[in-house]
């Protein structure tokens, strides 16, 4: 099933055109993420990439952990892996450990041994490197790079056996120490590690290099479109060079497309795992962090991930992507999904003083004024109330619509009420605001038709709920974290202002029940989900983001 789609990115027109060819009979893609840390975004759209395409062609995707370095792999990270690629909404054919294909890589290299192609090499790593040359300098042979080949499966056996210390030997494809690319030189196929590996335990001691088995899990899996990052197009004649050297059960091609880049972040496992163990952040689910686990306890749906995707294509050279096209992404789909509901963050009091004493009032708040099939809820009102604190000045600012003394604003879904006065403690911080109600005004209108700007949120005295409320801001503070200035670190950047907590923030009760991950719009304020920890005594909400969309504005404004 070919797609006739005339926009598509230059992988699907390359599968197109072997579809079309015959070149391949189905399109079978992989996932292949090295199980040493958690996912970010970057995989998400490797993800959508694999396992978009090949659902795109009728074709299927593995998820493939490439456990090929017992140094740094868990099965706690294969976990997350999986609980993230499902909860992104993809399902693969088949679950594949690359360890399961060891047997198989060492016979292959036996292989590689036998044809004269691969030879045990005495040297150190050190010397490797240094005889390795340049770009403007061809290599150096090792002195054991003749070895027989009797030797040589002599003393790749014995590596295999444990006899040799890590790092004393090493096996290496014979190819061209004078090739134009460096990765052609005769490079390291396996190594000594004493290692227990998280799946086949301490039965290897000798691992395969990620060029030499890579290649070779995708031939055993009949993957047709082996699709990976940029910096390993340099990778690629030796990745042909594998499979034209091996009796493969089929021959995978690579293509390479440009990696994700998003600003103020950092995207590498190895910074994200230092952020975690060096507790700057609050674990890999950190709603700052650019995980997918993170992203998703600060309120980011799968929807919103794969559509940003989508939006960002697949292109062949490097980019930074606004962080701020992501949270466009998802803006659009709350401001259609989120239940709206009032939180006042900053709270101070006021007092409705004409209020009937001991009159509950309830209202009718509707639940998203975009989606009526979202109905609506019972709110409460009575003579004490909860504002925000911004939301009073005592001498207002010109263009300040909100309250201040004399001045008369609405309370959303409820009424009109006019400043009469306000308590100051010693400090000059405002205690108390004390109003009036236009008790005629029940839902929010004049009965006069007079035209009142401001309209607050608020909360009600008698059934508020305390709550936590965590808002965030980037854990970066340079845009592009590739502009680093010279000496310095990524955790010279770090932005001081990236969580700051509302301890002593009021929600209305229908916020309160949220479940861990619901979605709210809290009124003026932005998209809020309730945290993992939420509980109904003790609700905590994290900031997904802003009401503000300067994306789509940007856009308009250009478009
Ligand atoms: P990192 O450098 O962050 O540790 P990695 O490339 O080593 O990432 P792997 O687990 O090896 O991580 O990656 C699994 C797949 O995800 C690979 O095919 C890789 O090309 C792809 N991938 C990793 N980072 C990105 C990114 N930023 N953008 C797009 N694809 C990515
Ligand atoms: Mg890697």
């Amino acid at each position: 099933m070919a797609s006739e789609n005339k926009n598509q990115n230059f992988i699907e027109e390359i599968i197109s055109a072997d579809l079309e060819s015959g070149r391949v009979k189905e399109v079978v893609t992989r996932f292949p993420p090295e199980p040493n840390g958690y996912l970010h975004i970057g995989h998400a759209k490797s993800i959508c990439l694999n396992f978009g395409t090949a659902k795109e062609f009728g074709g299927r995707c593995n998820l493939r952990f490439d456990d090929t370095n017992p140094a740094k792999e868990d099965t706690e990270y294969v976990e997350a892996i999986m609980e993230d690629v499902r909860w992104l909404g993809f399902e693969w054919a088949e679950l594949r450990y690359a360890s399961d294909y060891f047997g198989q890589f060492h016979k292959w290299a036996i292989d590689l041994i036998k044809a004269g192609k691969a030879y045990v090499d005495d040297q150190s790593a050190e010397e490797i490197r240094a005889n390795r040359g340049t770009l403007t300098k061809p290599g150096v042979d090792s002195p054991y790079r003749n070895r027989s080949v009797e030797e040589n499966l002599d003393l790749f056996a014995r590596m295999t056996a444990g006899e040799f210390e890590e790092g004393s030997h090493v096996l290496r494809a014979k190819i061209d120490m004078s090739s134009s690319n460096l990765n052609m030189r005769d490079p390291v196929i396996y190594r000594i590690l004493k290692r227990e590996h998280h799946r086949t335990g301490s039965k290897w001691c000798v691992y395969p290099m990620y060029d030499f088995a890579h290649g070779y899990e995708d031939a055993i899996e009949g993957v047709t479109h082996s699709i990976c990052t940029l910096e390993f197009q340099d990778h690629r004649p030796l990745y042909d060079w594998f499979i034209a050297n091996a009796d493969v059960p089929s021959v995978p091609h690579q293509y390479e497309f440009a990696r994700l880049n998003l600003t103020y972040t950092v995207m590498s496992k190895r910074k994200l795992l230092e952020l975690v163990t060096l507790g700057i952040v609050d674990g890999w689910d950190d709603p700052r962090m650019p995980t997918v686990c993170g992203f998703r306890r600060r309120g980011y749906t799968a929807s919103s991930i794969r559509r940003f995707c989508r939006e960002i294509g697949v292109a062949k050279a490097d980019s930074l992507v606004e962080i701020e096209l992501m949270q466009h992404c998802l803006r659009e789909e709350l401001n259609k999904t989120a239940l709206r509901g009032m939180a006042v963050l900053d709270p101070v009091k006021a007092v409705i003083e004409n209020w009937p004493e001991g009159f509950v009032d309830e209202l009718d708040a509707e639940n998203n004024p975009e989606d009526a099939s979202a109905g609506s809820r019972k709110i409460k009102i009575g003579r004490e109330i909860y504002i925000e604190r911004g939301d009073f000045m005592e001498e207002p600012v010109k263009g300040f619509f909100r309250l201040s003394p004399g001045k008369e604003v609405r309370l959303k879904h409820a009424y009109l009420i006019t400043c009469t006065g306000f308590e100051k403690d010693a400090d000059g911080r405002i205690t108390e605001i004390r109003c009036t109600a236009d008790m005629d005004s029940r839902g929010g209108d004049a009965p006069d038709g007079r035209r009142v700007k401001g309209t607050l949120h608020w909360v009600w005295a008698g059934d508020a709920v305390p709550a936590k409320v965590n808002l965030y801001g980037n854990l970066f503070t340079l845009r592009n974290m590739n502009d680093m200035e010279d000496g310095k670190d990524y955790k010279d950047y770090l932005n001081p202002d990236s969580l700051r907590v509302a301890e002593g923030a009021l929600v209305e009760p229908s916020l309160a029940k949220a479940a861990p991950l619901d979605k709210f719009q809290f009124l003026r304020h932005g998209y809020f989900c309730a945290d993992t920890t939420t509980t109904p005594e003790k609700p905590v909400f994290n900031l997904t983001v802003s009401l503000k969309d300067s994306w789509g504005k940007e856009q308009k404004k250009q478009g």
